[in-house]
């Protein structure tokens, strides 16, 4: 298999807990496709600001879109630093003492700028930001029309500088706790659809395709 590993820079080198970092692309890639949204940061006049936002990947380019009002997106478009998160959580971790407690976790952080997206590559771009979410949607949802699209920016950031970091342990304990008698584990986490709610005006006896039925957002086994 091709390896993806590639060297941290100093910014996205992780000194806190070292052994949990993770410089490879296929790691960054799947965290990134697992998570609905991400976290996008950056400054404007000086005040940070960070806010949640759909993205969706193709390639190494992460893109997210939104309306040609947000300002947001007309901050990144300027060309702004950015900063990019995103967190899967995977269980709770309950150690004998409350110091020990922990989460686990895969996550992953992007430094990068925006760049605007036109033509051709707006149009895969938004289509891949509806697959993202509901894989299978695009082939039942009206595509977007001119007008749609002049009120939507779509922005990419190349994935070129990032890290991920993964915690999978179970409690890692002071040894002279292990013996108190207190359960301690893993309570595993994820993200799981409940029954689908049909639209008040969607006609009866509309049938509810099978990539609702069927969603999941958990990597596969
Ligand atoms: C899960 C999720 C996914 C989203 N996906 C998208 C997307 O794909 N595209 C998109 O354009 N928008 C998305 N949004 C909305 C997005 O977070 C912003 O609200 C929106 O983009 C407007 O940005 P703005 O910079 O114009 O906000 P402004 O209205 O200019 O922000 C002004 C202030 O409003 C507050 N504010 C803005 N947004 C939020 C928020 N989400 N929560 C709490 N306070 C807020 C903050 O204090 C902010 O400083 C998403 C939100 C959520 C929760």
């Amino acid at each position: 298999m091709t390896s993806t590993a590639f060297e941290p820079t100093p910014r996205t080198t992780v000194r806190r807990r070292p052994q949990r970092g993770v410089y490879d692309w296929a790691e960054v890639h799947a965290i990134l496709d697992e998570a609905v949204f991400c976290h996008v940061g950056f400054v404007v006049d000086g005040q940070p600001v960070v806010l949640p936002t759909i993205h969706a990947r193709i390639g190494d380019q992460l893109y997210v879109h939104g309306s040609v009002a947000s300002n947001m997106l007309r901050s990144l478009r300027a060309g702004v630093a950015v900063c990019i998160t995103v967190t899967l959580l995977d269980g709770l971790v309950l150690a004998r003492s409350a110091f020990h407690h922990s989460l686990n976790y895969r996550s992953a952080v992007i430094f990068g700028a925006a760049r605007d997206v036109t033509g051709d590559e707006l149009m895969r771009a938004l289509d891949a930001v509806v697959e993202h979410v509901v894989p299978g949607r695009t082939a039942d949802a009206r595509p977007p029309s001119p007008d749609e699209l002049k009120q939507t920016t779509v922005l990419a950031v190349a994935l070129d500088e990032a890290s991920a970091k993964v915690r999978t342990d179970p409690p890692l304990d002071d040894e002279a706790d292990y013996e108190r008698p207190v359960w301690a584990g893993v309570l595993p986490l994820h993200l799981a659809p409940a029954a689908p709610v049909p639209d008040p005006r969607l006609p009866a006896g509309t049938p509810v395709p099978s990539y609702v039925t069927a969603w999941s957002r958990q990597p596969s086994l």
